[in-house]
């Protein structure tokens, strides 16, 4: 199967950088529509063990495992662009327009961009191209970090969101890097700086 972003992980960066890359469409963009987007996530999210005091706009009080639902949810409302798969990836190779990501159980997908979400915990996928660093912002030892051109690339096509990008380990913070990332990808795609705003419809 071929994706136009294949997102490794499915936490706060992954499901993030995914909202944004699907709403890209509708908005009679000739570049982002028909794209489709992959994230692939085992599903050990830091947020599964939070209770949430302050995550701007989200009620005192919320678990991690419900924020991360609504995510899912929100980026389903939006439109079908987005496909959320169980899975570990264990490979990605390649370069930009033709990396291929493959995971434990044996699938392989294509696709023109991969970004890379899956924490700051290790990083065990076999990756060309990757220089991993011990994470500075990590209050514990141990954690790493892929080293990136300081907005998230670490080559043509190949992006770092997220703890693994070296941002401290809160939630806004994570999702803020995986929302860059898809600016970035939109942006090279437009071939020029995009963001996506959206205002209530004009009153009759
Ligand atoms: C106990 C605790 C409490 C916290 N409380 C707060 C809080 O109150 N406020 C706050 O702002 N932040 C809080 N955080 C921090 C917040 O949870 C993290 O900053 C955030 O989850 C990081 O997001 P991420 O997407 O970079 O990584 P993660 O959330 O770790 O997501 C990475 C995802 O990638 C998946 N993955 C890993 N490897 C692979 C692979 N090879 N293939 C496929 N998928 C893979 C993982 O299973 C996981 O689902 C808390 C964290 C903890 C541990």
């Amino acid at each position: 199967m071929r994706y136009d972003v294949v997102i490794v992980g499915g936490g706060p960066a992954g499901l993030s950088c995914a909202l944004t890359l699907a709403s890209s469409q509708g908005r009679g963009w000739k570049w982002a529509e028909g794209k489709k987007f992959l994230v692939i996530d085992e599903g050990n999210s830091d947020l599964n063990k939070a209770m949430l005091k302050n995550v701007p706009g989200i009620p005192i009080g919320t678990l991690g495992p419900e924020l991360l639902e609504k995510i899912r949810e929100q980026i389903k409302e939006l439109n079908d662009s987005v496909e959320i798969k169980q899975g570990k990836v264990v490979k990605v190779e390649g370069e930009k327009g033709n990396f291929k990501v493959y995971t434990e159980s044996g699938e392989v997908y294509e696709a023109e961009y991969v970004v890379l979400a899956p924490g700051f915990h290790k990083f065990e996928i076999e990756c060309e191209g990757v220089e991993v660093v011990d994470n500075p912002k990590s209050p514990k030892p141990g954690r790493v970090m892929i080293k990136h051109d300081g907005d998230y690339k670490v080559r043509e096509g190949l992006f770092v969101a997220g703890l693994l990008a070296g941002v401290s380990s809160m939630f806004t913070a994570a999702a803020g890097s995986g929302v860059q990332v898809a600016i970035n990808i939109l942006s090279e795609w437009a071939g020029k700086p995009i963001v996506i705003h959206d205002v209530p419809p004009k009153k009759e």
